[in-house]
């Protein structure tokens, strides 16, 4: 008997955002969808694991369940207990509330969330909904559904995920692209609270973004989806080579070896 292909979904706005569920529909049927979603909004949290106190798992229905914890710690506890420590065969991550481009993406929960699928042996997708007058996630769906099936049928290189987003009303096409550069403004509001203290919001200023063709800002911008291709290993190869020719290797100084 063939078995079935299994996906496993999540995404950092909660288990009863609409996007999560959206999504869910829109993969039901190509594979045996699971849900495996925090119990709160978690936007914002990245990569954050939960390590100082236990999780607890509840069960929603068939194959749902919600998580006392991050988007990490869904996935986590999703392939290690609920999938049997198999990784399965695809994590999409979201459709999120907002876009995740650029720089966000490090901040973002739905984008880590797809890492940790990554890191666990899984290809994976992020695929997030740009805000804005007349936002649906139809669109979106869709595309993360033929993403799915192709990603499904042509796999992805090791530690690497797709990052979508998705621009409000109906798309104009798909571009490839890269991650975008933004500018913060005002980045933390100053104010005093009513009992006269000084009190900090981080995040008030409108950012703005370098228009820069190619990059997921600008094809969004532009009325398109951007696919980004993201790779879990950080490293600047090309610094550590330039480093090397640098002389930082400081052998003489550290190596044991050494003098
Ligand atoms: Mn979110």
């Amino acid at each position: 008997m063939v078995e079935r292909r299994r996906i496993l979904i999540t995404n950092d706005d909660g288990y009863t955002a609409e996007g999560l569920q959206v999504l869910a529909d829109a993969l039901e049927g190509m594979a045996e969808v699971w849900v495996v979603a925090p119990n709160s909004e978690q936007s914002g949290v990245s990569h954050a694991l939960t390590l100082d106190r236990p999780l607890r798992l509840e069960r929603l229905g068939e194959r749902r369940f919600a998580v006392d914890g991050t988007p990490t710690d869904c996935v986590t506890l999703g392939i290690s207990s609920i999938l049997d420590g198999r990784p399965p065969d695809l994590v999409v991550s979201g459709i999120n509330f907002g876009g995740n481009m650029g720089v966000d993406v490090h901040y973002s929960g739905t984008v880590s969330a797809a890492f940790e699928g990554v890191i666990l042996g899984s290809p994976a997708l992020a695929v997030s909904q740009v805000r804005g007058e007349g936002l649906s996630f139809h669109h979106a769906a869709r595309f993360a559904r033929d993403l799915a099936l192709w990603t499904l049928e042509k796999g992805l290189p090791s530690d690497t995920l797709l990052n979508v987003n998705v621009p409000v009303g109906k798309p104009k096409g798909v571009r490839l692209t890269r991650l975008g550069v933004r500018r913060y403004t005002e980045g933390v509001v100053e104010q005093i609270d009513p009992r006269g203290r000084q009190i900090f919001w981080i995040g008030g200023g409108e950012p703005i973004w370098e228009s820069i063709h190619g990059t997921d800002f600008h094809e969004v911008g532009e009325g398109y989806i951007s696919v980004t291709p993201l790779h879990l290993d950080m490293t600047q190869l090309d610094f550590l080579d330039e480093l090397r020719r640098l002389g930082l290797d400081w052998s003489e100084q550290y190596d044991a070896a050494g003098g």
